[in-house]
């Protein structure tokens, strides 16, 4: 992505390029990590024991763009929902892949519910939650026998909520050794990153094979996460999935995410991310696929949705019309997206501008495929429209929302259709 020849360069840094590990459903394989575009995944709120709750969510988190699927698994009624929801998913065709989420019990349900163990194509396995002292280890090898037995991939997905106390125990004692000791953080940092590696290394030598294993390494401070992925990612070359732990509600929740993230994207650290967001009560779940999409769309690693260029108003223009009409174009274009993936490939790249006056209206407009300039406070009532740089048309009334939508859908259909690819 960088320029040769320029001396401004763009893209990320450094390409953290590590194996790659494949999660399958069906026909569907999902790449994670080498040269794989960066995949966006989320996890549903539901009882996983309501077989529809659970599915319905799984369907609106995949239509909203969500790659992979995880849903706990924490009792025996979800694990024996889990083949329930995949037959629902199955007849509402969606064919995105599950991931198992356990702690605790997983090694007895992966074993006692083979059913559920099938079903789910991949499992995530929390080192500092499958057992404790001699328990430990034959739990967790037991997970990993299943995921050999069942041929999934795993996420061994350290946090630092639940980080393995006996390796914290041993980290601590070795650097109470050091001439010069480190400090807590450092220590912390170095447990979280240890329990990764040795829990990787671990499997492998129980038979997971090394493309099989994903790793990461979650924590709920911005510098504290980069400081450890970074670590993470010069120790080894597994697949990471990355995510700010518990980023909280809101605004702060999504600035959180995006600035830990995007400083280790722009390194090229990190093949899969999750946007842990607490919703609003009663709020849309599907909301942390769309600012995982943001991320990476805003910052040029891919293209999934139209993006709407709005100018942020000021007393140039005091109605809210402009507002209104960036909002309803940008819900506009996510709702049709489903259906457009299909039918216009491509559009995912498009770039509309919704500008509120004269000032910088038309200059934003002609960048963009299609853009229009608002009428600000004093200027003529009409807004012209640009198309791929040159003004068009002129619009004039009350119907302006409707009658610039009409003029989008028809330049996709034209740009993207079939008939335009085959020209
Ligand atoms: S384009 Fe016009 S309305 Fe929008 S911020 Fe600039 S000056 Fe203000």
């Amino acid at each position: 992505m960088s320029s040769i020849n320029s001396p401004i360069a763009s893209g990320p840094l450094v390409r953290h390029k590590g194996r790659r590990a494949v999660v399958r459903y069906g026909a569907r394989e999902i790449i994670i990590g080498g040269d794989a575009p960066v995949v966006v995944q989320s996890m549903t709120n539901t009882d996983t024991a309501d077989v529809v709750a659970t599915a319905i969510q799984v369907k609106e988190l995949a239509r909203a763009g969500s790659e992979l699927v995880r849903i706990t698994v924490n009792n025996p009624e979800a694990a024996a929902a889990v083949p329930a929801i995949r037959e629902q998913l199955d007849k509402m065709d969606i064919d995105v892949p599950l991931v198992g989420d356990f702690h605790y019990n997983g090694h007895k349900l992966l074993n006692d519910y083979p059913d559920c163990a099938r079903a789910l194509s991949k499992y995530r396995i929390n080192p500092g939650n499958v057992g404790q002292g001699a328990k430990r280890d034959t739990q967790f090898a037991q997970m990993i026998e299943a995921a050999c037995k069942y041929d999934k991939p795993v996420r061994i997905g350290v946090n630092w909520g639940s980080l393995d106390q006996a390796l914290l125990a041993r980290i601590m004692d070795e650097n109470a050794q050091r001439a010069t000791p480190w400090s807590a953080q450092a220590v912390m940092y170095e447990a979280l990153v240890t329990s990764a590696v040795e829990s990787a290394r671990r499997a492998e030598e129980l038979g997971l094979a090394g493309d099989r294993i994903i790793l990461s390494c979650k924590v709920s401070g911005v510098q504290d996460l980069i400081a450890v992925y970074r670590e993470l990612a010069r120790r080894c070359d597994y697949p990471l999935h990355l995510g700010l732990t518990e980023a909280g509600m809101g605004s702060k929740g999504i600035v959180a995410s995006t600035a830990a993230l995007s400083v280790l994207l722009q390194e090229g650290i990190g093949d899969t991310i999750r946007i842990s967001l607490t919703p609003e009560p009663g709020g849309d779940r599907t909301k942390e696929v769309i600012v995982a999409q943001e991320i990476l769309q805003t910052m040029g690693l891919r293209k999934f949705t139209p993006m709407v260029i709005a100018c942020p108003g000021c007393g140039r223009t005091t109605s809210t019309v402009f507002q209104e009409l960036a909002d309803s174009i940008q819900t506009y274009l996510r709702d049709q997206m489903p259906l457009w993936k299909k039918q216009y490939p491509g559009v995912e790249g498009m770039n509309v501008a919704v500008m509120g006056c004269i000032v910088n209206g038309p200059g934003e407009s002609k960048h963009a495929n299609i853009g229009i300039s608002l009428p600000g406070t004093g200027e003529s009532p009409a807004a012209p429209v640009f198309v791929d740089g040159e003004k068009t048309v002129t619009l004039r009334g009350e119907r302006i929302a409707e009658e610039f939508q009409a003029i989008v859908l028809d330049y996709v259909k034209t740009r993207y259709g079939k008939e335009a690819a085959a020209i």
